[in-house]
């Protein structure tokens, strides 16, 4: 172990040396950074990578995800040619069976996804299965589906390769140094304290798996994960082992298995894992294990004899039990902290560092390098938290619970159990009376629907229609046919305010916001690449004051990308003030008529027109009422002190029953945006789209005075075809239901996926939206002239492509 001294300064400094940590160092001097440091306080892998078990399995949830670990496996299979240190990297493939018909339901859809992805992958027959796992029992199982491109590696020699590589490339790789502070200055990194004293730095990378917590904490930076124990067995020998055996994962028995020298290495992730290490990690935990927990992986044991007698008689050579850290959505944390700038996080693998760091190290220094994400990876990106998040009892429950989510059928709107309640909104009692069935999003607990008495307000999960299918459905056509109210309080509220304000939100916004006070403008926030940062709607209060509404997941990130584009001397101050209001939507056709009762204001078209803000009162209370809809009805967003929420809440309740008033929810919502295709940021618009892309060219202002930020991009777009749009689609068959990530076929050849889809009760079908990418140009006649079908759970469903919305409200009326 060196421990010589450190230099004075790098410009980058990387802070652990498991594979992620020297797979950003590798990337880094790729990408032609040479004075890079990697600092580990004990020696290289002796974190968690060093007793991992080594699968590569490449499907993950989103196309750029599995694209990550596609590199992993490009890059595994090559660098033992590159530095002369082998990695263990064998294509082995991998079988995962389904003991039930729900599993085989989600083990087709993976196989499509997989295949849309570019990942060869073949659902087979349980006799294919047996064929190429001979050790298996497969009488009890529906089928399964065989991945031949999955594999495994050996983690400690992976990691010296990438050391190897990034030593070659210029990177100084320090082992028994610890880094234990880092120096800010006006909010940006600019060093490191070490045992071997300071190095100078503007950029840290902290890369420290279970210990990163810790550290992100001494810098104020939030990282959101926790160690839980993760066990595995290695056997002697068996007959019939070799070491072309596939991967094979039995979800439904929790576990996973993988030839090891002519052995069995088995482990798992059980429904309920034991957390580690809540207070602290013990110093010096290096090489080290935890102890052997046989009761605990009893579970595991007794589904692994199920599946493979031959374990029945085989003798155990390892019981291996490592601490891994996990976050509390089962996504890695990538990206630079929103707290410090130029503080960068890669941590939090889940149990899937292995096959994940590969394309997650080379994403960050990507990311470090050009100073931007490279691409889409909101579901590992570190501003989807918030402080709370960071919380210790909340990460112990709930990690407890996320290990065996890995395993889990992951059936739609599946939603946890523990670490709930974080956030409520004020009428949170109310709706809970109302018989709510709530699910949670950025830690608020939100009102999915509602069930009839008689009815337990709790989902039954298939991939079929869920239970509360019908009651949805009543909330969505009283939307459409009366009025309905839905809490919408957990919506992000920014507040924009001083002389700057304007000019500030004119270059981060692409429509004009020059406009008077009282106005709402939908507009996006697009980076210097003119794709999506947000999308949101900026009301003007004041000649000086904004009121900036976007969604409930995006609070960090969109405050992020505002407060760092607001230089030292802009006069504007963003405050974040979600917590002040409540917000009731009020939507549908007998909405004025409702709203008109209990306040004191002309809600006529002429006297409140659409996209306009004004203060009303309604009882005691003062509410900011926005004419603005997510559900393409008439409608009006009413910002209430949350105070009096409870107040207004029930005025209009009292006032709206004769009319039809419901209390409608969230998968309502859903359901309604879709037939109007309102786009959800993070799904259906992303840093990979552009507002041309996505069909929202209505909301940009290429003439307004002031330059707005991607508008040079747009412009340079605007004169070149477009290869890739949204589309809308209805199935022709009312009985599929797509739920997203469907791929969308083209005159049968996969030309893209679905970004989000439901069933829409005013049209009676399933209705979807996804980009359709074709190098000659997707336009009008593109869509007029071909067969368009989804991938349904291996099901080809016809579907009506469109560019506009399937449901037009003002004509009331459905496209034909
Ligand atoms: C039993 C088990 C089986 C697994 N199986 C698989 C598998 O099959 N496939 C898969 O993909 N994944 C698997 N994993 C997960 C995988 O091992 C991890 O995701 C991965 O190793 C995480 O790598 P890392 O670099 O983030 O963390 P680590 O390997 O823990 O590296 C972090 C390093 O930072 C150092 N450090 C911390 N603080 C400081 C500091 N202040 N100063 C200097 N250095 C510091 C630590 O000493 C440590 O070496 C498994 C995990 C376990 C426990």
């Amino acid at each position: 172990m060196s421990s010589s001294a450190v230099p004075d300064r790098a410009r980058a400094v990387i802070v652990g040396g498991g594979i992620v940590g020297t797979s950003v160092a590798y990337h880094l001097t790729r990408l032609g950074w040479r004075d890079v440091v990697l600092l580990e306080q004990g020696s290289l892998s002796c974190g968690t990578t060093w007793h991992a078990a080594g699968l590569v399995g490449q499907l993950r949830s989103s196309s750029n995800l599995t694209r990550l670990i596609g590199y992993s496996v490009e890059l595994y299979g090559r660098l033992e040619a590159e530095t002369g240190q082998s990695t263990g990297w064998k294509r082995c493939g991998s079988v995962s069976v389904a003991r039930t018909a729900e599993r085989m339901v989600q083990l087709k859809r993976n196989a499509s996804v997989a295949n849309s992805y570019g990942i060869e992958a073949h659902v087979i027959s349980r006799e294919d299965a047996a064929a190429r796992y001979p050790l298996m029992r497969t009488d009890d199982l529906v089928g399964a589906v065989w991945i031949p491109g999955d594999g495994k590696a050996n983690p400690s020699d992976v990691t010296q390769a990438l050391a190897r590589g990034a030593r070659a490339g210029g990177a100084r790789l320090m082992e028994g140094v610890k880094v234990t502070g880092v120096r800010i200055g006006r909010g940006a990194v600019v060093g490191v304290e070490t045992t071997a004293g300071p190095i100078t730095t503007e950029i840290l990378v902290n890369c420290a798996g279970m210990w990163a917590r810790e550290l992100g904490r001494m810098s104020g930076v939030t990282i959101p994960l926790h160690a839980c124990e993760h066990m595995y067995i290695v056997t002697q020998p068996i007959a019939g082992v070799s070491s072309d055996l596939p991967v094979l994962r039995d979800p439904d028995g929790h576990i996973y298995v993988k030839e090891e020298v002519h052995g069995l290495l088995m482990g798992g992730f059980d429904p309920w894992a034991k957390p580690w290490g809540t207070e602290s990690i013990p110093e010096g935990f290096s090489f080290q294990t935890l102890k052997e927990d046989w009761e605990k992986f009893e579970v595991l044991m007794t589904n692994a004899l199920i599946r493979l007698p031959a374990l029945e008689t085989a003798e155990v050579r390892t019981f291996m039990n490592g601490p891994e850290s996990f976050t509390p959505d089962n996504y890695f944390i990538l990206g630079e902290a929103p707290e410090v700038r130029r503080y960068y996080v890669g941590a939090g693998f889940c149990s899937g560092g292995i096959a994940a760091a590969g394309g997650a190290g080379r994403a960050l220094a990507e990311w470090i390098v050009e100073d931007r994400a490279p691409m889409d990876l909101w579901q590992a990106d570190i501003r989807r938290f918030a402080p709370f998040h960071g919380d210790r009892r909340f990460l112990r429950e709930r990690v407890s619970e996320i290990v065996g989510v890995h395993y889990n059928i992951a059936f739609p709107n599946r939603e946890l159990k523990s670490g709930r309640d974080l956030r409520s909104s004020p009428l949170h009692g109310r709706l809970r009376e109302r018989r709510a069935s709530f699910g949670a999003k950025m830690g608020w607990e939100r009102a999915n629907w509602f069930a009839p008495e008689g009815v337990a307000p709790e989902p039954v999960y298939s991939f079929g229609r869920q239970n509360w299918f019908p009651y949805s459905a009543s909330e969505h056509r009283a939307t459409r046919e009366a009025v309905a109210v839905f809490d919408q309080t957990s919506f992000a509220k920014l507040r924009l305010e001083g002389p700057d304000a304007e000019a500030a939100l004119q270059r981060l916004c692409a429509n004009d916001v020059a406009v008077a006070p009282g106005r709402v403008v939908y507009t996006a926030m697009l980076n210097e690449r003119g794709t999506f940062e947000s999308d949101l709607t900026v009301t003007r209060l004041s000649a000086d004051a904004y009121l900036i509404v976007t969604g409930s997941g995006q609070a960090t990130r969109d405050a992020d990308w505002i407060r760092r584009h607001l230089s030292a001397d802009t006069r504007a101050t963003l405050t974040d003030v979600t917590d002040v209001y409540a917000v009731l939507g009020v939507m549908g056709p007998r909405s004025r008529e409702l709203l008109t009762r209990v306040s004191d204001v002309d809600l006529a078209n002429a006297a409140f027109p659409f996209a306009t803000s004004r203060e009303i009162r309604i009882g005691p209370a003062t509410a900011l009422a926005s004419r603005i809809t997510y559900v393409g009805e008439l409608g009006w967003e009413l910002y209430v002190p949350v105070a009096h929420a409870a107040a207004v809440y029930d005025e209009l309740d009292r006032a709206g029953r004769d009319l039809g008033l419901r209390d409608a929810g969230y998968y309502a919502m859903e359901s309604l945006r879709m037939e109007k295709a309102y786009r959800a940021w993070g799904r259906d618009v992303t840093i990979d789209d552009t507002p041309w892309e996505a069909g929202l060219g209505f909301a940009v202002r290429l003439d307004k005075p002031a330059p707005f930020l991607g508008r040079e991009a747009l412009l340079a777009q605007r004169e070149r075809r477009l290869t890739k749009r949204l589309l809308t689609f209805v199935l022709d068959d009312p009985a599929a239901l797509p739920w997203g990530d469907e791929p969308i076929l083209r005159e049968g050849r996969v030309v893209g996926s679905v970004t989000s889809a439901a069933f829409g009760h005013t049209l009676e079908r399933g209705v979807a939206m996804g980009y359709v990418r074709e190098p000659g140009g997707v336009d009008e006649a593109y869509v007029r002239t071909g067969r368009f079908e989804l991938d349904v759970a291996g099901d080809r469903v016809a579907a009506r492509a469109d560019l506009e919305a399937p449901y037009d409200p003002r004509a009331r009326r459905v496209k034909s």
